[in-house]
């Protein structure tokens, strides 16, 4: 790698998030998420540094099969099941557990010929009204489960919170009702809480939680940072300056010449762009670490660049340090000034950006 911008990963990060995870919810049992690459941060990693996970969870048999090829030997649920028919005989032979979450998946594990029993995490829709069975079917799922020779005799139940990140939103408090009211008798495992609901709703922890966001040390919060919860940034994306101009009031920076320089000054600019991940959409102004000193950016951000206003580090030259977000510079400010989330800027760092390990 040539190229000077790169994503530092902190193993010690993870590992200590983890931990925190477990101080929060110390009766729970840890299905770690692990979707999307592990939100950007490499999915084979994230599940060999987080070895005493109790489960991971991921979105889809690829990436369970890149798990189970870089030698995870931890129970893996696949989150929204099995897509087709065809997949179940791969997913027994992975020893992969299966959330089942309509009809159709139902299905194909009624008519399936499998060679062993899998384990199935039945999901209900108790508000979200995304993925799960109604209520009001969910008595009859249980009945199909029980008398389907594919699957493992005790089911576990999950549901999920659609609005766990507002502490005053009622229909968390809605869907955790609904969700008892219909476990009460049965005897199986439950998971609700994402990341938001182990911090805001202890109520919920139940036999397991399913965190994502906040094992890579950011607030799933809207207000505030993961240093709030103890948590530790666990990706840092770095570049450096490339090449300083020294400009004049007046003179316009970048494509569109969105922004002019309101006295003379110097301008640096940054080996890394919207090609790496960096958001097309952050705002003039949105900081920037030079030096571990904060500037701002200027300017649109271009494929392979970004433009920063030095003014606040005059004496910055080729080669000096610079970080995007990550440790210092918590990315949940860099996504607000992009009008997006953190979790989007994680998924989206680019994999031609070299990868390296700390911890
Ligand atoms: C992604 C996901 C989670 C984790 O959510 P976070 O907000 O990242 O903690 C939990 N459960 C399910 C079903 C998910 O899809």
């Amino acid at each position: 790698m040539t190229r000077p911008s790169r994503v530092v990963i902190d193993k010690q990060a993870l590992k200590h998030n983890l931990q925190r995870v477990r101080e929060y919810a110390p009766k729970s049992k840890v299905m770690a998420i692990i979707k999307a690459d592990a939100y950007g941060h490499g999915l084979a990693r994230v599940a060999q540094t987080l070895n005493n996970a109790d489960a991971f969870g991921v979105a889809c048999l690829e990436e369970a099969e890149e798990l189970r090829a870089a030698n995870v030997k931890n129970t893996i649920v696949l989150l929204e099941g099995p897509h087709k028919s065809i997949d179940l005989s791969r997913i027994a032979e992975l020893h992969l557990d299966v959330v089942v979450h309509n009809e159709s998946q139902l299905e194909m594990l009624e008519q399936a010929t499998l060679d062993k029993a899998l384990q199935v995490w039945i999901k209900i829709d108790t508000g979200m009204h995304r993925l799960g069975f109604p209520i009001d079917k969910a008595d009859e799922v249980l009945k199909r489960i029980k008398n389907c020779t594919n699957v493992k005799q005790t089911p576990k139940l999950m549901t999920h919170f659609a609005t766990a990140n507002e502490q005053a939103n009622l229909l968390t408090k809605n869907q955790l009702k609904r969700f008892n009211l219909f476990c009460e008798e049965l005897d199986y495992e439950k998971t609700m809480a994402n990341s938001a609901a182990v911090i805001n709703f202890p109520e919920t922890h139940a036999d397991w939680i399913r965190p994502g966001l906040m094992l890579y040390g950011v607030s799933p919060m809207k207000e505030g940072s993961a240093s709030d919860h103890g948590l530790k940034p666990v990706m840092t994306l770095e570049s450096e300056i490339i090449s300083v101009q020294h400009l004049s009031k007046g003179d316009s920076v970048g494509y569109g010449a969105t922004w002019c320089c309101p006295e003379d000054m110097p301008v640096g600019v940054i080996a890394a762009g919207y090609g790496d991940g960096f958001p097309r959409h952050a705002k003039s102004g949105t900081p920037i670490l030079v030096n571990d000193v904060r500037c701002s950016l200027i300017g649109r951000a271009s494929m392979d660049m970004l433009t920063v206003d030095l003014r606040n580090q005059p004496d910055a030259k080729i080669g000096d340090k610079v970080v995007l977000w990550g440790e210092s510079l918590p990315i949940e400010e860099i996504a607000q000034y992009a009008d997006t989330i953190p979790y989007e800027l994680m998924c989206g760092v680019h994999k031609r950006l070299g990868f390296v390990e700390r911890g």
